[in-house]
């Protein structure tokens, strides 16, 4: 087979070669051993947790004096949608992640670009052509049905799937039946010409796993679609080779297609990245482990987390414990240090499901969140409602020290409150402080009501002085408790019901009932000081006759 004819049949508009791009793309000059990686997602519009997960890499590069970029990979157009590339921005900025270089909103910068793959094609052409020069891609013809027929005959005779061997129908074929073809106008894309054999297998160093042992790829796979656009695979080759990656961190479900990519690397002549393939995100489902999914969990979606306002530091806390097997260590002997200060490392990341648990992250941004001070609070929250709640954030602003003080409630000291591990349930939260948005949803207990209602409110009432201590206050509420014939102590209630109309919790959780609307909620004292005289007397007063 003459393969310059062929090449030059394929390709005529292809004047340069692998070595053009070699100069227009030299090798980084950067300090030995920084990590250059990427996040490269398809357009889609959908941002994923997975692509915070592997945004991980900008701590990688950034440790060591790398560089970390975004690429679009944007080879599946009917996929696409407007405004993706900056929803991944954007998203990515919320969440403290920078690209050095890379796609922009509405360019790119950096000197490895484009960083859009549509934008490639001339540079994949061109490692294509010199395949073909090698001998080793060549054009396909087969049609949708040649393949299905392709497929049917193996399944039948239980052998391994794929375009290889005798059904490698192209494979063989001479130029001038490639010219008929071409001549006829009929569809081809560009097949790699394997010499693997599948009884070989090639070792490749993940930088997660370690030494992964793999079947040599065997298979005539496709390298350019018929539109002239690459495959995942070659593309990625090909971009990561230019654009000088160091590190592939992607999501374990690469690992099968993962001797393709070697392949490639190897017969190309150009070194391999390390692969680094990250652990699919599971969740339980019931009493099974399962990969989260787009269709049935809405917090797969980056979106989920920033909509309901889980703060972005607590949210990284988060995903180092799942990521790094030391990180939660990390944390504990260093609390307050900020997440950017912990030394990530492949080597501690699992490799088998990492399960992400919902429940968990509210409770480390509970955590979190009780840690911080009330002015930190009040700004993540009237930055969140800002988008998220106007109302709110209105709110917020022209009762400023209301909310200030709310948040303030049961902070500091040791054992503080932890409330609300998100924006969204502290807006719920807080909400009974507001008089615009206090409303009653808890029920009075049941020993408590009635007349008795009354007369503890007005014993209440009368005994109310917001010049008192705590213990003063409460020396206060227990006189009339056992003024009104309710029990001091719990204890001796559950004892001696008949002895008494209820225990000193009924009478507090009316009063808390009257003041904020629910039987749990912080500490009353505190409460009413935030509320203030005027507006606890009327909540109290109007709960009398509610
Ligand atoms: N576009 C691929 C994806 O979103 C990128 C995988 C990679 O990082 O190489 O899964």
């Amino acid at each position: 087979m003459d393969t310059t004819a062929l090449a030059n049949l394929l390709f005529p508009d292809i004047t340069k070669t692998i070595g053009d791009y070699e100069t227009i793309y030299p090798p980084r000059d950067l300090p030995e051993g920084a990590v250059v990686t990427r996040i490269a997602p398809s357009p889609t519009g959908f941002v994923h947790l997975g692509n915070l997960y592997n945004a991980i890499g900008e701590r990688l590069a950034h440790q060591t004096g790398g560089v970390f970029y975004l690429r679009i990979e944007d080879t599946d157009q009917k996929r696409e949608v407007e405004g993706a590339v900056e929803a991944v921005i954007d998203a990515m900025t919320f969440y403290g992640v920078h690209f050095d270089e890379g796609a922009t909103a509405d360019g790119e910068t950096g000197a490895y670009g484009p960083y859009r793959q549509r934008q490639r094609k001339e540079l994949y052409q061109t490692v294509a052509k010199s395949l073909v020069l090698r001998g080793l891609a060549y054009p396909c013809f087969c049609t949708e049905d040649d393949l299905k027929a392709m497929h049917e005959q193996q399944e039948a005779a239980k052998e391994n799937y794929g375009y290889y061997g005798k059904y490698a129908l192209w494979r063989d074929r001479s130029i001038e039946d490639i010219k008929a073809e071409l001549d006829k106008g009929t569809e081809w894309v560009l097949r790699f010409r394997s010499e693997g054999d599948p009884a070989h297998t090639v070792e490749v160093q993940d930088g997660i796993r370690g030494t992964l042992k793999v079947q040599e790829n065997y298979t005539d796979f496709v390298l350019l679609k018929s539109d002239g656009i690459p495959t995942y695979h070659f593309a990625h080759v090909c971009d990561d080779h230019f654009m000088r990656t160091t590190h592939v961190i992607r999501d374990e479900s690469w690992l099968a297609t993962l001797p393709i990519h070697v392949q490639l690397f190897d017969t190309l002549g150009w070194a391999r990245p390390v692969y680094c393939h990250t652990a699919t995100l599971m969740k339980m489902d019931g009493s099974s482990k399962r990969k989260l999914s787009k269709r049935k969990d809405p917090e797969l979606a980056l979106s989920f987390y920033r909509e309901a306002g889980f703060p972005q530091e607590a949210t990284w806390l988060y995903l180092l414990t799942v990521l790094n097997s030391n990180f939660e260590e990390w944390h504990l002997a260093n609390p307050d240090a900020d997440s950017r200060a912990f030394t990530f490392s492949l080597e501690k990341m699992s490799t088998s499901g990492a399960l992400f648990d919902l429940e968990k992250l509210d409770n480390i941004c509970r955590e979190y969140l009780s840690r911080q001070s009330a002015d930190t609070v009040y700004d993540g929250l009237l930055a969140w409602a800002k988008q998220y709640d106007p109302a709110l954030a209105a709110r917020m602003k022209a009762k400023s020290d209301l909310y200030r003080a709310a948040i303030g409630v049961g902070r500091g000291g040791d054992k503080p409150r932890k409330d609300y591990g998100n924006w969204r349930d502290a807006a719920a939260f807080l909400s009974f402080y507001d008089a615009d948005t206090f409303t009653i949803t808890d029920g009075c207990p049941e020993n408590a009501d009635g007349e008795m209602r009354q007369a503890i409110l007005t014993a209440y009432l009368d005994s109310l002085s917001f010049a008192d201590t705590p213990e003063e206050w409460f020396a206060k509420v227990k006189v009339l408790t056992e003024q009104l014939g309710y029990a001091v102590q719990p204890k001796k209630y559950k004892k001696n019901p008949e002895l008494y109309k209820g225990s000193i919790v009924d009478v507090t959780n009316l009063i808390r009932v009257a003041l904020t609307g629910r039987q749990n909620a912080p500490d009353i004292c505190e409460i009413s000081h935030v509320l203030g005289e005027a507006e606890t007397r009327r909540r109290l007063e109007a709960y009398m006759h509610a």
